[in-house]
């Protein structure tokens, strides 16, 4: 287990606007401020959810789309740094006209219509990912795969 420990920092309030995808927009933000680390939470719509699901037999990532109006029912995720740069990792529930709710790890393509989001900046040494060949994912770790412990 890796476990940090993190003094609270700025909380930074978005409302992304229509035809914004929400991954990249939100990434751009971490990546302008200087934002190594923090906690995000939204809710709203989007008129397209672009999903994942991952393949924990085959290591793999499975993409989807869904092309109609949803509603952001909850949204949560974190920015950390992959490859030295900051990385949003976000999962989201989502619900169509009948309540029917369905989601997954959110990825880029992610139509919004309108979205709140409440980021909470993180101070400390931030999370960084890794390649895990255990799990195929790029997962926190706080020793470097390799590094002497
Ligand atoms: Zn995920």
């Amino acid at each position: 287990m890796n476990a940090y420990e993190f003094q609270p920092g700025p909380i930074h309030v978005l409302r992304l606007e229509e035809g914004m995808d929400l991954v990249d927009t939100v990434t751009g933000f971490a990546t302008e401020r200087g934002i190594r680390s923090a906690w995000l939470s939204y809710l709203g719509a989007v008129s397209r959810a672009s999903l994942r699901y991952y393949d924990q037999v085959g290591h793999a990532y499975r993409d989807f789309t869904i092309d109609r109006h949803l509603e952001v029912l909850t949204g949560v995720g974190n920015v950390s740094l992959l490859d030295g740069v900051p990385f949003v990792h976000t999962h989201a529930t989502f619900s169509d006209e009948h309540g029917n709710a369905f989601g997954g790890h959110v990825n880029r393509g992610c139509r919004v219509f309108s979205l709140e989001v409440n980021l909470q900046e993180l101070v400390g040494d931030p999370p960084v990912r890794y390649h895990d060949p255990a799990t195929g994912l790029n997962l926190w770790c706080l020793t470097p795969p390799g590094a002497a412990r």
